[in-house]
């Protein structure tokens, strides 16, 4: 499988060993010319999605990820990827609250960024993952997920929210897989 980390800031040289070890051909896309390789899958990693939207946006990426994730590629989404990918961040104090043309809006979902509080409020856990206990669950600076659309499948929750789900081809995460 050929992956295409999202690698303009935040965590993504963790996402792309973790995709390397699962066998995965990993390449970074940073410019648009990146997108012509072509991939299996996106991969977008955690960090600060107000950051990585307007990066996005002055690099010429936005729209050519937006129409390929509109048209169904598959999508692995961690923290801040979940959050450019949500159709509703509720968070009324943010800039990016008010420019939707700034995130994808595609997973009807809608999260509250840093809802556990900064960089004090991250955490670790271990709960039921898709069916499977005691996988170890990493939580920095997390977004939690307040409302879901009823055709999305919820493979974990904390304290009775969902912390990551499934939406067609889209899968995405409150908490750091690829770090445990
Ligand atoms: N707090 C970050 C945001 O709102 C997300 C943190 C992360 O990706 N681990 O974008």
């Amino acid at each position: 499988m050929k992956v295409g980390v999202l690698a303009v800031q935040g965590a993504f040289a963790e996402m792309e060993a973790y995709w390397r070890a699962q066998g995965a051909e990993v390449f970074e896309i940073r410019q648009r010319a990146d997108l012509e390789r072509g991939m299996d899958m996106l991969a977008l990693p955690g960090g600060e999605s107000t950051v990585q939207g307007k990066l996005l946006k002055d690099l010429g990426l936005f729209a050519p990820l937006k129409e390929r994730i509109d048209g169904g590629l598959a999508v692995f989404a961690v923290c801040a990827g979940l959050i450019l990918l949500a159709e509703k961040i509720e968070d009324p104090g943010s800039r990016d609250a008010t420019r939707p043309e700034t995130w994808f809006g595609v997973l009807p979902v809608t999260v509250r960024r840093n809802a556990y509080g900064r960089q004090l409020g991250s955490f670790r856990t271990v709960g039921m993952f898709d069916g499977q206990p005691d996988v170890p669950m990493t939580f920095i600076r997390a977004p939690a997920i307040t409302a879901v659309s009823p055709d999305v499948e919820v493979l974990s929750t904390f304290d009775g929210a969902p912390t990551a789900v499934r939406w067609r081809s889209i899968t995405a995460f409150t908490w750091h897989p690829e770090l445990n």
